[in-house]
């Protein structure tokens, strides 16, 4: 899960990670005199609160001299759709903006935690050199680059900070406090189950103070159970589908394509998406319903992919294994009897009392497509998802 940065920085200040005094968050330009008046004096620097790097670049960071200035840039901001280079291409929407009071910059540096699977402990990755061109610089000049791997069950020790204030040629004076803050943003990723925690930049302000400007945290999703209050917040990149998919049990992702696909076992699963892909179609959804795979499951799969609108044809691709076919075959009768099919339903089943899950379902006189195998499903669902217009209105007349 990925936090937002002054979500981040709550976290730095409440371990005593020093920052720029901050404002807050706003979600409207007219809440901006509150803002500003918690950081303080200005000029401030207003900061598009999105899940995407690189926001400097693409305008979503920018300073404020003067309360009418402030005004006209939350505006500005606040109706951004941000394009970085880190956002693949799409436009994301800016819905809260922070306000922070800008500091004078010395000199920006950057410093990191994350896993090295190789050495399978986690690292420090820091540099003298932070700010927005850090990507360049891990380009050009690797050697830039600091690694220093740690052991979890001591965290970063006070001589390893040290050589590494040496390296990023931090001032003698604030020696002390870079050890402070390079331990306690360790002992941040260690206790919040974090896969990463970035300060880029940390800067050092023209008065000589050290504060972390931009955070980054990303949680460990195995580990949210472990920390309550994110895991209630939710995943603000998931959507509407994928957060009701995630209350039953389901494990939904949302994709561009026409063909809704209800698969149980995530293997089987990429083999039907990959299936689908290679007959010339497009998947909706990837859809594991789990090894249960009963009709209470299967009910809400059919539910939550026909809510989205782009479905024309839904493909169900079911393994019997514990879960005798024939379970399955009622399961799948129980859950389209419940939800009325808008579109046509091709159904291949594999497995243990395949035979007779098959004649089930040709008994029932519910309108379907059944497959032999799973090539054969892939085909007849993508030709369905065509047989059936942008309206949906030309509806599957025969069951084969
Ligand atoms: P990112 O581009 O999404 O990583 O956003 P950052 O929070 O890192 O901000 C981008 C850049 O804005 C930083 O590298 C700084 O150079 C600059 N910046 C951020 N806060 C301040 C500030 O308080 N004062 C000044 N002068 N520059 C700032
Ligand atoms: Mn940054």
């Amino acid at each position: 899960m990925k936090l937002l940065e002054y979500e981040a920085k709550d976290l730095f200040r409440a371990r005593g990670i020093p920052t720029a005094p901050t404002g807050g968050v706003i979600k409207k330009a007219a809440q901006i005199n509150g803002a500003l008046k918690r950081a303080g004096r200005g000029p401030w620097v207003l900061k598009a609160q999105v899940l995407v790097g690189g926001r400097g670049k693409a305008g979503g960071v920018q300073i404020a001299k003067t309360p009418k200035e402030a005004r006209e840039k939350a505006k500005f901001i606040l109706g951004l759709k941000l394009v970085t280079h880190q956002s693949h291409g799409q436009a994301v929407p800016v819905k809260e903006l922070l306000i922070d009071r800008a500091v004078d910059i010395e000199r920006e540096m950057y410093v990191s935690v994350a896993m090295d699977r190789a050495k399978a402990c986690p690292i420090v990755i820091a540099s003298a050199e932070g700010g927005m061109e850090i990507e360049e610089l891990a380009k050009t000049r690797p050697e830039a680059i600091l690694k220093l791997p740690i052991d979890p069950g001591v965290g970063l020790l006070d001589y390893q900070a040290r050589s590494l204030a040496f390296k990023m040629k931090v001032p003698a004076p604030l020696l002390g406090t870079f050890v402070k803050f390079a331990k306690s943003l360790v002992k941040l990723y260690l206790d919040m189950d974090a896969s990463l925690v970035e300060v880029n930049p940390l800067v050092v302000t023209k008065k000589g103070e050290l504060l972390a400007l931009d955070g980054k945290v990303l949680i460990e999703d195995n580990a949210l159970y472990r920390h309550p209050e994110f895991a209630k917040r939710g995943d603000l990149e998931a959507s509407a589908l994928e957060k009701e998919a995630k209350k039953v049990g389901l494990n939904f992702i949302a994709l561009d394509g026409d063909i809704g696909c209800l698969v149980n076992g995530a293997g089987l699963a990429m083999a039907t998406m990959d299936s689908v892909k290679l007959a010339g179609g497009s998947p909706a959804n990837f859809l594991d319903v789990g090894g249960g795979a009963n009709a209470e499951q299967v009910t809400r799969a059919f539910q939550i992919i026909l809510k989205d609108a782009k479905v024309r044809a839904i493909l169900v691709n079911i393994f019997g294994g514990i879960m005798k076919c024939t379970t399955i075959a009622e399961g799948v009768l129980a859950a389209a009897k419940r939800v009325k099919l808008k579109v046509p339903l091709v159904v291949r089943l594999e497995g243990t009392k395949v035979e007779e899950g098959k004649e089930i379902l040709a008994k029932s006189g519910l309108a379907m497509i059944q497959a032999d195998s799973l090539w054969d499903a892939a085909q007849k669902a993508v030709r369905a998802a065509k047989s059936v217009d942008a309206n949906g209105a030309k509806r599957m007349a025969v069951a084969s």
